[in-house]
């Protein structure tokens, strides 16, 4: 039944573009010129007095000759700003969305809402996203499939949100502490490399578009990071989800099971606190990506006691943000690719670009900060022919900032004016 309404479908289709000849222009999509007084494109130029030529979803051009702007298209004078392209996190969690209200430690909050409310109440989380200026994410675990069915909302138009690439349940061993206070989601659990191949095969089959797997102890305000999988359990995942064209995301808050992620050809690790000298290289020589993720560890001390932490968290994680921030460092500065994952969750939605600011702690310029939110964000999700820069054929996201964010990184933290994905204007606050 379902093939056939394929086939149909394609027949159809085939009629309509049969039909098209003539008629053709008069179906065509919607044509807007957005005006920036500098563009930074992720592709190494920087563009004064630029006009981004957009049709549809697609960029068409990217020009400084206004006479190069269709007759019928709109024209958006974002002149004052300097435009960006849409922004990449790759590490969130979009429907562990909770507010402040409810009189609830935020951690219960989580496990008392059923999927349906958790779900629709993410979608403050998910404009939030969008207004810091991030129009596409990477969904590392989510409970009930929530996540494929916000990705599916959003896609259809139903929901305003970022693109959203999503991984279902992430994998983990029995009895990792995933929640303390909470049940962990069933769903993920595999031990044994029987039962990893049958989690990852069930997470694509529920039509996931990435897999993650937690390699180590360490959420919340745990900051230990024990190696829970074998280097076989992970070796096993990693060659499942290529099997089926799929990347890979490892998590591992301690150096084990980074080392061992790495080895068993891990696409990314995130968090990955105390990494040692020789897993670094040999990332750089697999060019696999380090997700460190530090800014999530700050929120986590600033809102401990609402999010329900016992007495003493401040500490472990005061310990532990000068670890995190010391290994992306290193990191850095030995050429491992870097990546901008937020690890967002709670009521962290907006803060999802502040990771940035670490990152030229750790010595980056600016601008190779925005690169690890952009072009490798892109290429982390395999999507660097369509994401990440502002250039023909690209997926017309776009970013207005107020200010210069290649001579200060906090324009791009705070300024956000306006944004567009995939051609409609999603945020509006430039005053056009
Ligand atoms: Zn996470």
């Amino acid at each position: 039944m379902r093939l056939m309404r394929i086939l149909g479908g394609f027949i159809l289709a085939g009629l309509a573009f049969a039909n098209l000849g003539a008629q053709e222009k008069q179906v065509a999509k919607p044509v807007k010129a957005v005006r920036f007084g500098k563009l930074w494109d992720a592709k190494g130029k920087v563009w004064n007095n630029a006009i981004v030529i957009v049709e549809g979803d697609r960029i068409r051009a990217v020009t400084t000759d206004a006479s190069a702007i269709p007759a019928a298209a709109e024209v958006i004078d974002l002149s004052r700003y300097t435009g960006l392209p849409g922004l990449i996190d790759v590490h969130t969690h979009m429907t562990m969305y909770t507010d402040e209200t409810s009189g609830e430690p935020m951690l219960k909050q989580l496990t008392i809402s059923p999927p349906a409310v958790e779900v629709f109440l993410a979608r403050k989380g998910a404009l939030r996203t969008l207004e810091s200026g991030v129009t596409t994410v990477r969904d590392l675990g989510a409970d009930q499939y929530m996540d494929i069915a916000m990705r599916d909302l959003i896609n259809r138009g139903e929901m305003i949100g970022p693109r959203m690439f999503v991984c279902g349940y992430g994998l983990y061993i029995t009895a990792t502490p995933f929640k303390k206070e909470g049940t962990p989601p069933a769903g993920g659990i595999a031990d044994g490399v029987p039962e990893v191949l049958k989690a990852v095969r069930q997470q694509i089959a529920a039509g996931a578009d990435v897999i993650k797997m937690y390699g180590s102890t360490g959420t919340d305000d745990d900051v230990t990071g024990f190696e829970t999988y074998t280097y076989e359990e992970m070796k096993a995942a990693v060659e499942t989800a290529h099997q089926f064209g799929k990347k890979i995301a490892i998590h591992s808050y301690g150096p084990d099971g980074a080392r061992d992620a790495v080895r068993a050809g891990a696409d990314s690790v995130e968090h990955a606190t105390d990494m040692d000298d020789a897993t670094i290289q040999d990332m750089v020589k697999r060019g696999t990506f380090y997700v460190p993720t530090i800014d999530h560890n700050r929120y986590y001390l600033d809102n401990g006691d609402k999010i329900g932490y016992a007495p003493g968290y401040k500490e472990k994680l005061q310990a532990f943000i000068p670890r995190n921030l010391e290994t992306a460092q290193r990191a850095f500065r030995a050429g491992v690719k870097i990546a901008m994952g937020s690890d967002a969750i709670y009521t962290m939605f907006g803060q999802n670009t502040r990771e940035l600011g670490w990152f030229v702690k750790a010595g980056m310029t600016p601008e190779q900060a925005l690169q690890t939110a952009t072009v490798n964000g892109a290429a982390l999700l395999g999507k660097e022919k369509e994401l990440g820069a502002v250039a023909a054929g690209y997926f017309a996201d776009l970013v207005a900032v107020q200010g210069d964010p290649l001579a200060d990184i906090s324009v791009t933290l705070n300024n956000v004016k306006w944004v567009m994905k995939g051609g409609e204007v999603l945020v509006n606050k430039s005053g056009h």
